[in-house]
Formats: structure tokens, C-alpha cells, sequence
């Protein structure tokens, strides 16, 4: 059954003489399905991302996550951008911990759980090769770095939704595909409902179930190919 349903929205930017980003965009996303989202700079990607996440609301239709319309921002979906906004006053690993003080039931354990909650905020930076880095500020690390915290912090709460907006655009090409096989190895685990904005063909292919071709004026969904697999499902 779908988790995510978006029902002919249309998105302008500054009233009505504004940018008209999105029009006619419908989209329904199966819970535990990983949906990759291409197509050129300006066609309304990020637009698509905010209007799910409840960043900004929709000039018309609707946004439907898990059953309830969203009218304000949804603090349960993991998120990463291109632009890692890590605090600048935080630890990376305090950085990682921060969904945790907001959702629940996470916020609630924290208080008498926070050794296990530090192993796996250390385990998850581990896994994307930034062991030893933990108490470092984020302006210590290269940009690369602070990409792979944020997706730590996408992470940590295990949350059902997560909207990932280029989260490797910073990464070399060998690192890239480095975190392709953790973000695969997290998805066949703990199975959340994925969408994925890349420039990238090829992780498209290698990682979702499903490839959105957007196009611009205005932004719409003009195409969809299911990938037929190789790799491990069930
Ligand atoms: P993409 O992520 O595919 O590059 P965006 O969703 O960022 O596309 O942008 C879609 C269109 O909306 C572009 O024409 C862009 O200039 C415009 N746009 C995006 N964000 C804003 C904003 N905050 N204010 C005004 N226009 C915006
Ligand atoms: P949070 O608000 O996320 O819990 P902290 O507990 O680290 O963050 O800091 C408490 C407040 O102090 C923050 O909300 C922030 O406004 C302010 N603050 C602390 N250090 C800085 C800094 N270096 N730059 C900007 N604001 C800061």
C-alpha cells in the first residue's frame, strides 16, 4: 500500500507572478520501496522534496505520508541534502544524536539510554569510514565528511521515510560507491520508504526499485522505469 501520496500538486515560488516549479505532479510511493528521482538542474526536484517533507506547503493538491496529510514540516523523515547543515557548534557525533533529542520514542529513552544510543550514533559513522572524528567540530572536516555525517544523522532514528536530495554530490567516485552499499545495506534491513534526488544514472539504477524522470517548465514526472533486479530482495 502506499506510504507516500502526492495528488496533483502544483508548486509556485512568490505568488502568483512567481516561478511556477511543479504542476500536475502525482506520485504514490509503496512502504519499504526505493524510488530514485533524475532529471535536469531547475525541474523542480528539491521542490518535489520540500512539499513531501512538509518544508513548504503546496500551492495546490495534496501530500499524503503514512495515512495524514502534511501540513507542517515532518520532523520523523530522515533527511540529507547536498549541503550537509551540520550545527557548527556540535560534535560531529552530537551532530548525529540531534533527531534523537526531537523524536520519539527516542527522545524519551535518551535520557536513560544514552550509552546505546552513542554506540550506534559511533557505529553508523564507522560504517561510513568516519571512526575517529566523533568529537571533531564540523568546519575540521572536508565537505565529503560532513556529507556522510549528515547521512549518519539521516539514519540514527531509523526513521520509515527517508528523502535523501543528492546526499553524495560532494563524494569522490570511490566513496560514492562506498555509501551506495551502506545506504543498501540500511534499506535491506530495516527496509524505510526511500527517495533519492541524484544527477547520477548510475546510482539511480544500482540502488531504487524505481527511476522518476522529471522535466522543467513546468517541473512534472514525465516518465518511470521499474528496474528489473539482480541484486537482494526479500
Ligand atoms: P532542482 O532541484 O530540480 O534543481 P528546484 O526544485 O530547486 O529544482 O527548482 C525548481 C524551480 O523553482 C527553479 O526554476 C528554481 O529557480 C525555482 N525555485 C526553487 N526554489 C525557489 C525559491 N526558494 N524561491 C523561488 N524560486 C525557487
Ligand atoms: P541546540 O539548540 O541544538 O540544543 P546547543 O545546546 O549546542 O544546541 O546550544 C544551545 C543554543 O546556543 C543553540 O540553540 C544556539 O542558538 C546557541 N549557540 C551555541 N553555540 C553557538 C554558536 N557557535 N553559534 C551560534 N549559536 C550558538
Amino acid at each position: 500500500k502506499p506510504f507516500v501520496e502526492i495528488h496533483d500538486v502544483a508548486m509556485r515560488y512568490g505568488g502568483v507572478e512567481g516561478t511556477l516549479a511543479l504542476r500536475g505532479t502525482s506520485l504514490s510511493v509503496a512502504k519499504g520501496e526505493f524510488v530514485a528521482v533524475v532529471g535536469p538542474s531547475g525541474c523542480g526536484k528539491s521542490t518535489l522534496m520540500r512539499l513531501v517533507t512538509g518544508l513548504w506547503p503546496a500551492t495546490e493538491g495534496t501530500v499524503i505520508v503514512g495515512g495524514q496529510e502534511v501540513v507542517k514540516p515532518l520532523s520523523v523523515a530522515g533527511m540529507a541534502f547536498q549541503n550537509p547543515t551540520l550545527l557548527p557548534w556540535r560534535s560531529i557525533l552530537d551532530n548525529v544524536m540531534l533527531p534523537l533529542e526531537v523524536v520519539e520514542p527516542h527522545r524519551r529513552r535518551l535520557r536513560t539510554e544514552r550509552a546505546a544510543y552513542e554506540a550506534e550514533a559511533r557505529g553508523l559513522l564507522k560504517l561510513v569510514g568516519l571512526e575517529g572524528v566523533e568529537k571533531k567540530q564540523p568546519w575540521q572536516l572536508s565537505g565529503g565528511m560532513q556529507q556522510r555525517a549528515s547521512l549518519c544523522r539521516a539514519l540514527i532514528h531509523q526513521p520509515a521515510l527517508l528523502m535523501l536530495d543528492e546526499p553524495f554530490g560532494a563524494l569522490d567516485i570511490f566513496t560514492r560507491e562506498d555509501l551506495w552499499a551502506v545506504l543498501q545495506e540500511v534499506w535491506l534491513a530495516r527496509r524505510p520508504t526511500v527517495i533519492l534526488v541524484t544527477h547520477d544514472l548510475r546510482e539511480a539504477v544500482y540502488l531504487a526499485d524505481r527511476v522518476l524522470c522529471m522535466s522543467s517548465r513546468p517541473g512534472r514526472i514525465i516518465s518511470e522505469t521499474r528496474i528489473p533486479f539482480s541484486r537482494p530482495r526479500e
